[in-house]
């Protein structure tokens, strides 16, 4: 079993914060030379065993399934998407609402409805910096706590950069009342393991908002799509990663930077480092998770990357709805401020098929990749076991050794002021990964070939 000091040495902490906590004393959450946060232990004070109930990524702590079985245990469960009351598509119907909106708005809609009906005084969320003021110096988003609706609707958007709950956590301690929390669904897991372990009264935070998630980046993903603008690394004062260009599909989206003298968007499409599927500037954590539908939150909302919905630029949630109360809310707007359509839970697996296969048959890989290298082996909810096939085998190894060392190279990038210092390590790695990528592909569609061709002189009778 896993103490957070060997989490932490295996690059497995994704900065949730639990620990600093839970013991100020002996972790605190700092930013690495990788940019992203991580724990650093501050003290030679031996770390207390219960401690560990409350990482995440410690496998001594209670699983997604266990924590999900306790908070909804009539609910039906799936394997991909966890206990699930409804799955629904949908978007605000307040136009400008949705706009501000990531996708269709549904997290900040459910904040607001929250806030609104008094079910909570405040929401725990990610904010630009610029909106609130005690941040230290050169972040762009922090969380933050929001109290009142414009706030709420102030901090719309997804933010894909390194955060920390630590410190609102903390906040929120002598502060009375009761809070939303939304998050990715690591940290979502860390808030409930803090409730479950007695850290948090369960009745401060009622709600959980989890955003789907394929993984978190490292700050050096919003300067590295700005540095092939020619905005330097670390003059950024603001950035949006989801613009959305009504010219053409929300998959298309843009992103928008800000400096001191520059505001401008940029289609997506025009640099490089878009490619999800790359996971570059991923935190290595990312690679030993399995969890995409924040499993342990009340609502698990993410993208609609489904087709019918697609086309839509204005953009249009996922979600899968777990507690009663944000079924009933939901139900009450339905047609009113809130668009809606129920979908099947295949329907919702289909939207996130990627992050999913590269949860499930990626981490088994990762893991059997671990043990034949005599390394620990984080407990999963996924056994060890390599990928069939040698793509996809080189493929999950590809992406890993992108997540290990992207962060890194930027970094030696930044400090030899030249971004071809960067491009030049990673491009032989990208382009391997597309040729497995490609090489899947023509696999796929050959095989498609061959059975349509088969059936073909079956209906023939030949
Ligand atoms: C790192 C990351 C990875 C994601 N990966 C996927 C994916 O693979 N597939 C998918 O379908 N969707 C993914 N999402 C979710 C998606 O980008 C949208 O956030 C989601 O669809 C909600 O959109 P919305 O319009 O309803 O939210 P909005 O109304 O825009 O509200 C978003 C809320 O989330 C908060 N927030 C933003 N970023 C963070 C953060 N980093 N941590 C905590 N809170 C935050 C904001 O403060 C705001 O309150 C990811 C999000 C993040 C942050």
């Amino acid at each position: 079993m896993a103490s957070i000091e060997q989490v932490i040495r295996e690059r497995m902490c994704s900065g949730c914060g639990a620990c600093q906590f839970a013991a100020p004393d002996l972790f605190r959450m700092e930013e690495n030379a990788d940019g992203y946060l991580q724990a650093n232990k501050i003290s030679d004070a031996e770390e207390p065993a219960e401690l560990r109930r409350i990482c995440p990524f410690s496998g001594e702590r209670l699983s997604e399934t266990v924590i999900a079985e306790r908070q909804w245990p009539d609910l039906p469960v799936n394997s991909q998407i966890g206990r699930h009351a409804r799955s629904i598509v949908c978007h605000a119907t307040d136009e400008k609402l949705r706009m501000a909106g990531g996708s269709g708005g549904l997290v900040t809609w459910i904040a607001l409805e929250l806030l609104r009906r008094g079910l909570v005084d405040g929401v725990l969320h990610v904010q630009p910096v610029s909106t609130h003021a005690s941040t230290p110096a050169g972040r762009l988003f922090n969380y933050s706590v929001s109290t009142s609706a414009e706030e709420v609707r102030a901090g719309s958007k997804s933010r894909y950069y390194s955060v920390t709950l630590a410190d609102v956590l903390t906040e929120i301690r002598s502060r009375p009342g009761r809070f939303a929390v939304i998050g990715v669904p690591c940290f979502i897991t860390a808030a409930r393991l803090l409730v479950e372990e007695g850290q948090i009264e369960r009745d401060r935070v009622p709600y959980m908002i989890g955003l789907v998630c394929g993984h978190m980046k490292s700050r050096y993903f919003a300067d590295y799509l700005a540095w092939q603008k020619g905005v330097t690394p670390g003059t950024l004062d603001g950035f949006d990663f989801r613009q959305k260009l009504l010219d053409r599909p929300a998959s298309n989206y843009g992103f928008r930077l800000h400096t001191p003298d520059r505001d401008e968007v940029y289609p997506m499409k025009s640099v490089r480092g878009r490619d999800w599927g790359e996971g570059l500037f991923k935190l290595p954590a990312c690679e030993y998770c399995d969890d995409v539908l924040a499993e342990c939150a009340d609502a698990a909302i993410g993208d609609a990357w489904l087709p019918g919905y697609v086309a839509d630029p204005r953009g249009t949630n996922v979600a899968v709805i777990r507690h009663p109360d944000i079924v009933a809310i939901i139900a009450e707007e339905q047609g009113r401020s809130l668009h809606v359509e129920d979908v099947s839970v295949e329907a919702v697996i289909r939207s996130q098929r990627s992050g999913l296969r590269h949860r499930r048959e990626g981490l088994a890989h990762r893991l059997a990749r671990r043990a034949a290298e005599g390394l620990w082996i984080p407990e999963k909810r996924v056994s060890p076991a390599l990928a069939k096939g040698r793509l996809r085998r080189r493929i999950y190894d590809l992406r890993l050794k992108i997540a290990n060392e992207s962060n890194a190279m930027f970094a030696d990038a930044v400090k030899a002021g030249d971004l071809n210092v960067f491009e030049k390590r990673m491009d032989p790695i990208l382009r391997d990964l597309r040729h497995a990528t490609q090489g899947g592909y023509i696999k796929i569609m050959l095989r498609k070939g061959l059975q349509h061709y088969r059936r073909l002189r079956h209906r023939l009778g030949r």
